[in-house]
């Protein structure tokens, strides 16, 4: 899968591609991402892509010429794209969207800034509106991080050994307790059952111990 990033900020990416699973499936490229300094498409020598917004206010908003041009590039390359905008004004990000989203071949990813984009490039240019939740951050970019590392959860392979089928969400269920070393902390003992090697019993007990946390912290969830 290929992710492009519309962004003013290229260095914050470093981190999902320096460490972790995203780091780890660009390295067996089982993806690649490829970032886009929007100021590169600016058409004046301060490398300007915002201006004041008509109407007044405070704050900038970002023009439509220097975003349209680097969509417009991207599709060089990757004709196919997705063009997503990070907007709380989007649909959240659930679940049952990552995995939609994971189905893509390519997704690109806009990180607004100031007061956000011009209605236009929505209107003209954007696929899909996506929100990370009901709060403002300073920009997209933090959004597309979290997007871009729960997508890349969904590819096959990307993985390997670790066990998501039980994370939570999953089946709208919570995952069930997990326990390691030592058996006893603080008075507290792991449950018998997982020292006892019987696994269809542990099964059972997981799925149980699921249905009970999800009733206690999120019965929404039990809806579905
Ligand atoms: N004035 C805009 C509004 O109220 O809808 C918010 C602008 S925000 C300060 C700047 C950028 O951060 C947005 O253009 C968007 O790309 C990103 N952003 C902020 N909150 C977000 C959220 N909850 N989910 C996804 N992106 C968000």
């Amino acid at each position: 899968m290929r992710f492009d990033i519309i962004t003013l900020f290229p260095n914050m990416f470093n981190i999902i591609k320096d460490e972790g699973v995203v780091a780890r499936a660009i390295k067996k490229s089982h993806l690649s991402v490829h970032i886009w300094q929007l100021r590169d498409f600016s058409n004046n020598k301060y490398k300007n892509i915002d201006d004041k917004p008509y109407g007044g206010g405070g704050g900038m908003v970002m023009q439509v010429k220097p975003i349209r041009d680097c969509i417009n590039k991207i599709k060089q390359s990757s004709p196919k794209t997705k063009i997503i905008y990070l907007s709380p004004q989007g649909q959240p990000l659930k679940h049952k969207l990552t995995k939609e989203l994971s189905m893509f071949d390519a997704i690109t990813l806009l990180c607004g800034r100031y007061e956000g984009v011009d209605e236009r490039i929505i209107n003209h240019d954007i696929d899909m509106e996506i929100s990370i939740g009901d709060y403002i951050i300073s920009g997209g970019e933090l959004a597309a991080m979290v997007l871009i590392d729960t997508v890349s959860r969904q590819i096959p392979n990307v993985l390997g050994n670790i066990n998501s089928l039980n994370d939570s969400f999953t089946n709208n269920l919570l995952d069930y307790p997990n326990y390691t070393r030592p058996k006893i902390i603080d008075n507290q003992k792991v449950p018998e059952v997982l020292l006892s090697g019987h696994q269809a019993n542990i099964n059972i007990w997981r799925i149980e111990q699921s249905i009970k946390k999800t009733k206690k912290k999120r019965k929404d969830l039990l809806k579905n």
